[in-house]
């Protein structure tokens, strides 16, 4: 059974030859993945040349670009909202259950500029 790169040469101790070396022997990293959009099941290979699709078609990316920047849109609105005083404790029950839904959707999106980091944005 293959080890793991990691394991057959320590970060600590890596050089290129050594590393080089050990690439035969270790659990080679996958040449297909899942479409990046959440909702779809299409894979991308690998390419032979050029740089890796993250998406199988361009109306995957359009999807995911819309339905990241909604999510993120009300995730902003309901966190605004709860950071207001107001309402009864049932309404801001539900709006952070809302917000927790929502944030637990955004995590299949990623977070390629850091948005989700933002402290007015806490998973
Ligand atoms: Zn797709």
């Amino acid at each position: 059974m293959a080890k793991r790169l990691n394991t057959l040469v320590l970060a600590a101790e890596a050089t290129v030859p050594a590393t080089h070396a050990a690439l035969p022997d270790a659990v080679q990293a996958s040449i297909e993945q899942r479409c990046m959009n959440p909702v779809c099941t299409k894979v991308c290979n690998w390419p032979r040349t050029g740089r890796p699709r993250l998406f199988c078609c361009r109306e995957c990316r359009q999807a995911y670009d819309y339905e990241r920047a909604e999510l993120l849109a009300d995730t902003r609105t309901i966190a605004e909202a709860l950071d207001r005083p107001g309402g009864t404790y049932k309404q801001r029950r539900t709006l952070q259950t809302e917000l927790a839904r929502r944030r637990w959707c955004l995590i299949r999106y990623g977070d390629p500029r850091g948005e989700l980091r933002d402290p007015k944005m806490p998973l």
